[in-house]
């Protein structure tokens, strides 16, 4: 794109966490592109503050009203306007200044910034999964009537979005998810029993926030990943298979109804998603590290091991239940996932807390957007009741 195009504006929700920091690492390689308009933190005001002055944008908010003074004083000499507190998201999130918005705060609170970003009918890279398996339906139905287009920076969903490119005659016949298996794959209850959290930290083909690489480590993430792609590619939950492959080369694949498969491949690299999902329809160009086919003699493909790895189990279970029943797994799974990064449970009883979770919340089949908030609350309380929080 020459230098005379308008820059798009990115609006970066997000901007301190794994996501956040390499999507400004992709704006910072394409200055002639893109500039940023808002960036967005829970507590993390030292990195927001640097990030802040770097890139100038026009606005920052941060979550914890405890950061405001200092991260107001620390920008005291620009002319960036500073806000605080969680409705400030949303605030922000009403602006006309940007065009592209990058949905990467972590779990349930993306959801209301997100969903103000597709009633601008802006485009949304996301990369907040949880907004899609908390309130998949609504955020859809929305994102059609306000004509908010939704791109994908999951790599996995990337990667069948970029399968579908011209394909758009084609029905799918079913899609494969490729899940890496995570730090524990091959392992049993009596190992897993015992992992402690920074074990469980440790992924072997990606490094990302705590929550995602915790759900990564359980295969919740590839639960959660199902029910994102059953909302952005309209799919029914039988079209949809996940396999271990656990070099994480092939990003996901299509199958279409001739039997043709078509796949995405590429170094485990989340900044090929993230500049692709700010760059669509156009590829920039990089001097990332290419593939090396010979580097790679063998790809391998394996089933899940449901029986070990239980929460993919009750993923697909809510998946194909519906109504709020994915909101419900989330909320319980969000504050296991805590309380195991907090060394309050271990690492089996996450599942635990999900199962019984999803056990007593009672269950609604075409929840409003106020229910899901409901269900996403009394689902949360259940669960730290459980863990005793
Ligand atoms: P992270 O924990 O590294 O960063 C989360 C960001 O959200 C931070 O900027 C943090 O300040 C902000 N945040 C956290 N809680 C918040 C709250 N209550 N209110 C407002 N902001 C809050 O997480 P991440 O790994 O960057 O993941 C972000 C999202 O992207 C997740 O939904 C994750 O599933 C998804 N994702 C991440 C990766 C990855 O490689 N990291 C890959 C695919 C998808
Ligand atoms: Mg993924």
């Amino acid at each position: 794109m020459s230098s005379n195009h308008p820059k798009k504006k990115v609006a970066l929700f997000g901007s301190t966490g794994s996501i956040g920091t390499q999507a400004l690492e992709v704006i910072k390689s394409n200055p002639d592109i893109f500039e940023v308009e808002i960036l967005t933190a829970h507590t993390n005001e030292e990195l927001l503050i640097k990030q802040a002055l770097e890139f100038k944008p026009n606005a920052v908010v941060i979550v914890d009203e405890n950061k405001y003074e200092t991260l107001k004083s620390a920008l005291s000499s620009t002319d960036i306007k500073v806000f605080c507190g969680e409705a400030a998201l949303e605030e922000v999130a009403d602006f006309d200044t940007y065009d592209i918005m990058i949905a990467a705060i972590v779990g349930f609170a993306g959801l209301k910034p997100t969903l103000k970003g597709v009633e601008k009918g802006k485009i949304i890279a996301l990369a907040n999964k949880e907004t899609l398996v908390v309130a998949g339906d609504i955020v859809m139905q929305k994102a059609i009537e306000h004509k908010s287009p939704i791109i994908p920076v999951d790599s996995e969903h990337s990667a069948i979005f970029q399968c579908l490119i011209g394909e758009g005659r084609n029905p799918i016949e079913r899609i494969i998810l490729t899940a890496s298996g995570g730090p524990f794959l091959g392992k049993k209850p009596n190992f897993l029993v015992n992992v402690k959290r920074d074990h469980a930290l440790q992924h072997p083909n990606w490094s990302m926030g705590a929550k995602i690489s915790i759900d990564s480590a359980t295969l919740m993430n590839k639960g959660l990943e199902m029910i994102e792609a059953k909302w952005l590619f309209n799919l029914n939950y039988n079209q949809i298979e996940v396999v271990i492959h656990s070099q994480s080369v092939i990003h996901s694949m299509v199958q279409f109804e001739d039997g043709s498969i078509k796949a995405q491949m590429g170094y485990p690299d989340m900044k090929l998603p993230i500049q692709y999902a700010l760059g669509f329809p156009q590829r920039l160009k990089n001097d990332f590290p290419r593939f090396n086919f010979k580097k790679y003699p063998s790809l391998t493909f394996e089933e899940p091991d449901l029986r070990t790895f239980r929460n993919l189990g009750l993923a697909i279970e809510a998946m194909q239940k519906g109504g709020n029943a994915p909101c419900v797994l989330n909320a319980a799974n969000e504050i296991a996932v805590w309380a195991f990064l907090k060394n309050r449970i271990g690492f089996l009883d996450i599942t635990a807390v999900v199962e019984k979770t999803l056990e007593n919340i009672s269950f609604i089949s075409k929840p409003s957007l106020s229910e899901y908030y409901e269900s996403d609350g009394e689902a949360r309380n259940f669960a730290a009741s459980l863990i005793k929080l």
